[in-house]
């Protein structure tokens, strides 16, 4: 089930647990959507993830990875994870069919904290795969439309054909969300915005930015730029958000691997305040 306000876990964090592939969907070339529910009811019952959390999908014989949810779906009891077959373990599990198992570890980390843009407008930017955990922030927001003063929906991809979700767009601006697209390269078909996310921000109508929030994954680069775009629209630093994916291993701050600066993305993170992080993401290599 889909917890908002808590952040607990029930399940052990130590011990991988049996999920098994109910659908595949494929989203773009090597991107897939895989629908996962648990095998044992109980790890079922006790299992609750938040918006912006991850998992860690593993592939016996080839390891782990840090996944985020894209999704939950409460009525079926079903977890959504995009993947892109990008090295050993997700290549591996691209090969999986529908009714295959795989082992899952989680839920970790910490999600997007949507109340705190409760009335106000919600800026939801995606770049590339990050539109993953945004996809899970605008189910969250949809859920509870009300909530919102306006939900922007901003995401941006090298091409038309690499933009993910294309069959939700209908249902998300149904639901009272608007949404604006970019690409880097269009095609002759395409009559969005051609350029870089951070364009999407300049040019959106902010009238209250003291109550304005953004949440946005996506390459670095952009978050950083974005983020320089939204502090020139009034928005406090206070209030911009950055879902960090950086390499992990452990998921629970043993390992080290994802330290940035004094955080460790796997349990501080993956969200985290912008300025709290502003003067890491400066530093090369880092
Ligand atoms: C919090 C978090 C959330 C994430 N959410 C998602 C998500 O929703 N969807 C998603 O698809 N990914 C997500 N990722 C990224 C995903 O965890 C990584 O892509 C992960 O490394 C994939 O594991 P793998 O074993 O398949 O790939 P790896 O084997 O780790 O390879 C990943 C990349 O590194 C390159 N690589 C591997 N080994 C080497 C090497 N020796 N030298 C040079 N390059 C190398 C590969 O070519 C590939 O491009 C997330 C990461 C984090 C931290």
């Amino acid at each position: 089930m889909v917890i908002e306000s808590s952040r607990e876990k029930a399940v052990s964090p130590w011990q991988s647990q049996a999920v098994r592939i109910v659908a595949v969907k494929a989203e773009i070339p090597g991107v897939e959507t895989y629908r996962l529910k648990f095998v044992d009811q109980g790890v079922e019952d006790a299992y609750s993830i938040c918006p912006g959390q991850f998992n860690m999908l593993y592939m016996p014989g080839y390891g782990e990875s840090a996944i985020s949810a894209s999704g939950y779906d409460d009525q079926n009891r079903e977890l959504l994870q995009t993947v892109r077959a990008a090295g050993n373990v997700t290549r591996a599990l691209s090969r999986l069919n529908v009714g295959d198992e795989l082992g899952l570890r989680g839920p970790f980390g910490q999600g997007w904290p949507m109340e705190v843009a409760w009335g106000g407008h919600l800026i939801l930017i995606a770049g590339g795969l990050g539109f993953a955990p945004i996809r899970s922030a605008i189910e969250a927001a949809i859920r509870h439309r009300t909530q919102f003063e306006q939900i922007s929906i901003l995401a941006g991809a090298r091409s038309p054909d690499q933009l993910l979700y294309q069959d939700q767009y209908e249902q998300w601006k149904a639901a009272g969300a608007e949404l604006r697209l970019t690409v880097d390269r269009a095609t002759s078909q395409w009559n969005g915005n051609v350029g870089i996310v951070p364009l999407l921000v300049d040019r959106l109508k902010i009238s209250n930015p003291a109550t304005t929030t953004v949440m946005m994954c996506g390459p670095e680069v952009m978050m950083w730029y974005t983020a320089k775009s939204a502090i020139e629209q009034g928005i406090s630093v206070e209030r911009i958000w950055l879902s960090m994916e950086r390499n992990m291993n452990c998921a629970i701050g043993h390992c080290g691997h994802c330290q940035f600066g004094p955080a460790f993305i796997c349990k501080d993170g993956p969200v985290l305040r912008y300025d709290q992080i502003a003067s890491y993401l400066k530093i090369k290599g880092l």
